[in-house]
């Protein structure tokens, strides 16, 4: 048995080499894609995810080459909100491992492609683990997912984050040139309450934040389209005003967005000149007029 006094250098584990190795693997497939947008919330089932797939879905008809890497790890969703069969077997070559492909040709990685059925959880490790052992492994999850994706040449990679505001250092350090967050709220107190926690740590980071959309804004009636109050909230454009970030869109509560995704489809690629289509369309015009060289 070895000791630590045995062990000359790195104990023969070619420690340095290795890291040098996977920081460059991960500079080679960021370097083919353009811009890295985060999508943030507080809390969850604010329609952070939905609004993803659909800004990710824009982007896409707008004829620009988009990826999504599905960071939340624990709860992942894009494989049903972009019509991904998560049975399919991934192809793995001495590349890495190419994405699955889901509506509008939009590439994805997400844990759900890589979990052993569509209802299994992501299991770490048995019982018991701590909290900074898990957030370890999950940090070197995001890692792995993107540097052995092979992501080819992007024009936009959109990284849907988990709840909350947890891993967003994480990512800052695996992508520095990240372009920005941005942050998803409905006009909740409870969610601008929790938003502006997340608004203030990326602030804290020094991480860009590209603006705040408000989701769930109001109500579109899917039979005639009209628009009508749905929650009574404090108006999310005076959060983004203290907060002093731009407020970049206000999409209605609209009952296709998650009937559409219950059948696997993607809401934008139906419904892009509905009034919810048009409002998701302006939200992506203020994400690129605050992204330099687009
Ligand atoms: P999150 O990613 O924040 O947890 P999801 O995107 O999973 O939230 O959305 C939660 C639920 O709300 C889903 O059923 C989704 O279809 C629905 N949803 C999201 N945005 C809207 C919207 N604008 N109108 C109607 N339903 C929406």
């Amino acid at each position: 048995m070895k000791t630590y006094e045995d062990l000359a250098g790195d104990g023969g584990s070619n420690i340095v080499d290795q890291v040098v190795s996977q920081r460059e693997k991960l500079r080679g497939r960021l370097d083919k894609i353009k811009h890295k947008i985060s999508i943030m919330s507080g809390k969850g089932g604010v329609g952070k995810s939905s609004m993803t797939a659909n800004i990710a879905g824009c982007l896409a008809d707008r004829g620009f080459k988009v990826g999504i890497l599905d960071a939340d790890l624990n709860g992942p969703s894009m494989c049903q909100l972009l019509g991904i069969d998560n049975k399919e077997k991934l192809n793995i070559d001495k590349e890495g491992v190419d994405p699955s492909i889901g509506a509008l040709d939009i590439k994805v990685m997400s844990m759900d492609s890589l979990l052993p059925s569509p209802d299994s959880p992501v299991m770490w490790t048995d019982d018991g683990a701590s909290a900074v052992w898990v957030s370890t492994m999950e940090c070197t999850a995001l890692r792995e997912l993107l540097a052995d994706t092979n992501w080819g040449e992007l024009d936009y990679l959109l990284i849907d984050m988990p709840p909350g505001s947890d891993r967003i250092d994480n990512i800052r350090d695996l992508i520095p040139e990240l372009e920005g967050v941005v942050e998803v709220t409905i006009p909740s107190a409870l969610s601008q309450h929790i938003v502006s926690k997340s608004i203030t740590k990326n602030n804290n980071l020094g991480v860009k934040i590209i603006g705040l959309i408000e989701n769930m804004a109001s109500y579109i009636c899917p039979h005639c389209d009209e628009e009508g109050a749905l929650f009574e909230g404090d108006d999310v454009k005076e959060l983004s005003e203290k907060k002093e970030i731009p407020f970049i869109g206000r999409i209605p509560f609209d009952p296709r967005i998650s009937k559409k995704s219950q059948s696997g489809k993607l809401f934008f690629n139906d419904f892009k000149d509905s009034i919810t289509g048009k409002a998701i369309s302006q939200a992506v015009d203020n994400i690129l007029k605050s992204i330099p060289n687009t």
